[in-house]
């Protein structure tokens, strides 16, 4: 094969046209924003947007609450605190995931523990989550990674056998199933986020869906400041901050559920056309694809690259090439005990962490963070020729190693 130069060479790029754009809108969103504009009611208190989006984002996941907040982060730490986790409580946490997961839990005072993952799914290893549990565990917050489905009836049945919550964070995986059962309805409840990059998204903006009315209740009064519905007198109830979501983040919310459901479907579709293609380079190995029945909506295309197969070519420069190729990627979540701040135990007075996690620990977890790479959701928006393109530009790399 005739070699062409790299253009992080200053040779010629691979991809010849953009990918899907993201944030990706229409005249929907924009006649849903004038709408509010108009109503003269941009809060929750009187305006109807965001209690039509929790009604609808309920239904499409099966459950009978939806409370829409201020982001994903707020979602997983309100929670936390609606299910009365705090000071002395453990939670069991995939050691890989986005801070979050892990950071929430500090937020509320107790102390995040961490599993190991799977080493083909990069999900909760239902396993390790029975190990790390204590007398003082009283919550599990597994992640769909990247869209993939955490295997639920394992890691429910291991924590109802213990007394132990379980929250979903769903924060990859809207509109997605495991096993003809819609994501986020398994656990007491999920978060999801809608910032920038999700595949849902009003720039920033989260939810939590249960199917506990007490538990929406208590979630309800968190979220606003510890104040009932319908109050004009200062009457706060609960401790609570304000995470309330506005009447803009719902109307843009509201155009982009509508399309969640195929833009799912096409992302599955190139998915599955690129696991075709890449299993046949050498030093490429994707996440492993969901079970029949099953909704990965796709959050990630992630994969093991071995930069044996590269000549060496570090996971780190192999991004920088396919970037300059066109082709937008990244590498994977650091584990989370690996961050700085976790290193450091920049906690402030909130806990002090017992564990320590060497390096023969979390090793799936370790393996992953060192050797994946991932490509945004909008990569798998496009047709045949972004997927080839995708394709081509790794092989370039491999080809000039
Ligand atoms: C994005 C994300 C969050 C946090 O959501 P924000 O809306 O950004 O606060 C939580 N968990 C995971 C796994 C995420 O990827």
């Amino acid at each position: 094969m005739e070699q062409k130069m790299l253009a992080v060479h200053g040779g010629e790029q691979t991809k010849t046209k953009s990918f899907h754009r993201w944030p990706y809108c229409d005249e929907k969103e924009l006649a849903n924003i004038k709408e509010v504009l108009d109503e003269k009611s941009w809060w929750r208190v009187n305006g109807r947007k965001i209690e039509e989006f929790e009604t609808k984002f309920a239904k499409i996941h099966g459950v009978k609450y939806c409370l829409g907040v201020s982001n994903g982060t707020h979602a997983l730490e309100i929670a936390l605190q609606t299910l009365g986790i705090g000071r002395g409580d453990e939670v069991i946490v995939p050691a890989f995931t986005f801070i979050s997961t892990a950071s929430a839990v500090i937020y509320c005072n107790a102390e995040p523990v961490l599993a190991d993952v799977k080493p083909d799914t990069f999900c909760m290893d239902p396993e390790s989550f029975q190990k790390a549990i204590t007398s003082k565990t009283k919550a599990v917050i597994p992640v769909h990674m990247a869209g993939y489905p955490c295997d639920m009836e394992e890691i429910c049945r291991i924590a109802h056998e213990h007394g132990i919550k379980v929250i979903e964070d769903a924060a990859h995986a809207h509109g997605g199933e495991w096993k003809q059962r819609k994501i986020g309805s398994f656990g007491d409840m999920a978060a999801f986020s809608f910032q920038n990059g999700k595949i849902m998204t009003c720039g920033e903006g989260g939810a939590l869906i249960t199917n506990k009315q007490d538990l929406y209740d208590k979630a309800y009064l968190i979220h606003g400041v510890g104040r009932p519905r319908e109050d004009t007198v200062y009457e706060h109830k609960v401790l609570g901050s304000n995470n309330r979501m506005n009447e803009f983040q719902a109307a843009v919310l509201l155009a982009q559920m509508e399309r969640l459901n195929s833009f799912n479907w096409i992302r599955e579709q190139n998915a599955r056309k690129l696991d075709g293609l890449l299993k046949e380079i050498e030093g490429i190995i994707p996440q492993a694809p969901a079970p029949v029945g099953t909704v990965d909506t796709h959050y990630m295309y992630m994969f093991y690259y071995d930069k044996n197969c590269f000549g060496q070519l570090d996971r780190e420069d192999f991004v920088k090439y396919m970037n300059a190729e066109g082709i937008p990627c990244f590498i994977a979540y650091p584990v989370i005990s690996d961050t700085q701040f976790f290193q450091q135990k920049q906690f402030g007075k909130r806990i002090k962490i017992s564990r320590k996690y060497g390096e023969g620990d979390l090793k799936n977890a370790r393996r992953i963070a060192r050797e994946v790479v991932w490509l945004p959701h909008y990569t798998l928006l496009g047709d045949d020729a972004d997927i080839v393109e995708i394709v081509t530009a790794i092989l370039k790399i491999k080809g000039n190693c």
